[in-house]
């Protein structure tokens, strides 16, 4: 097994475990408890003794060893005031325990890019997120609540409620298995704080690189404070994001505050990449996929 598919067969393994102990109305997960009891039952020599709740200072999380390695600790930062961003990091740790604990005696996790996966690219934070992500939203249940509704942050509050995860968390998975091309975009002070696109969006190139630059949003992205339309929906130009996309590409768009309002959520969505151009030579005739948006109602703002 490589050692990316390894966080979500882990996962996966307990999920239906959990399945078939308490059936599928099972939500959210008590990662706590499944913590304390799980690693008892199949790590007696080494179970997770004890979680709780503290004062960390700069940290989200953290899983230690006691001296001679015969039990663990996971401590998740009591002063967070999301109850989902608790759960996640509880299952973050977890996630170490489970898939690390042979490697280190000492996780410390955070400051605030647990969840996000926005961590400089370590591998075993990366892995720690996807198992956490995996085991408390897993993608059968996800799809079941999802598919063939239309996509908006309300129905992801739904998924994040359901979850007892953050709207964010449950944002970042949908994006994961949107049908199309998909970029979830965090940004505070114009300014993006981190971007991740799914496997479509990214294979056509559009993606951002926040990491290593500062880039700020398009004057008229609706998070942007110039935009004087706010909070909302739209379909505008997807040339206004991405620069390569041809001027015909429509971008749908749709904001909300999260993270505590701390960061404003956009949700950019278009469709394929090959879904560009007529294949005729007729080309002029054909009317664009953009006048297509416009007709139909869709109307954008610039
Ligand atoms: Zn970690």
């Amino acid at each position: 097994m490589t050692d990316a598919k390894k966080p979500m067969a882990e996962a996966n393994r307990i999920s239906a475990m959990l399945n078939t102990v308490l059936g599928a109305e099972r939500f959210p997960v008590k990662v706590d408890e499944l913590a304390l009891e799980y690693s008892h039952q199949c790590f007696a020599g080494s179970p997770i003794d004890k979680v709780q709740g503290e004062d960390l200072d700069g940290f989200d999380g953290l899983l230690k060893a006691n001296k001679t390695r015969s039990k663990w600790l996971i401590l998740y930062n009591s002063a967070t005031p999301s109850e989902g961003r608790k759960r996640f990091t509880i299952a973050h740790e977890f996630g170490h325990y489970i898939l690390h604990r042979h490697k280190q005696d000492l996780f410390e996790c955070g400051n605030g890019d647990i969840e996000t996966g926005d961590n400089n690219g370590r591998n075993i934070e990366t892995e720690a997120d996807l198992f956490a992500s995996t085991l408390l939203m897993p993608l059968d249940d996800f799809r079941r609540q999802v598919d063939g509704q239309p996509i908006s942050f309300d129905l992801m509050g739904y998924c994040a409620d359901r979850y007892g995860v953050s709207l964010t968390a449950a944002a970042l998975r949908w994006t994961e298995i949107a049908p199309k091309r998909a970029v979830l975009v965090a940004s505070r002070d114009d300014h993006m704080l981190w971007a991740k696109s799914n496997m479509a969006a990214l294979k056509s190139g559009a993606y951002f690189a926040t990491r290593r630059n500062a880039i700020e949003l398009p004057m008229d992205a609706l998070a942007h404070s110039h935009n004087i339309y706010g909070m909302g929906d739209i379909t505008g130009r997807a040339q206004s994001w991405f620069s390569r996309e041809p001027s015909s590409m429509p971008i749908t768009e749709m904001t909300r505050a999260a993270g505590q309002y701390d960061y404003t959520l956009t949700l950019l969505l278009m469709p394929d990449a090959e879904w560009q151009r007529p294949q005729h030579d007729d080309e002029e005739a054909e009317e664009d996929t953009f006048d297509r948006f416009v007709r139909n109602g869709r109307y954008p703002v610039r």
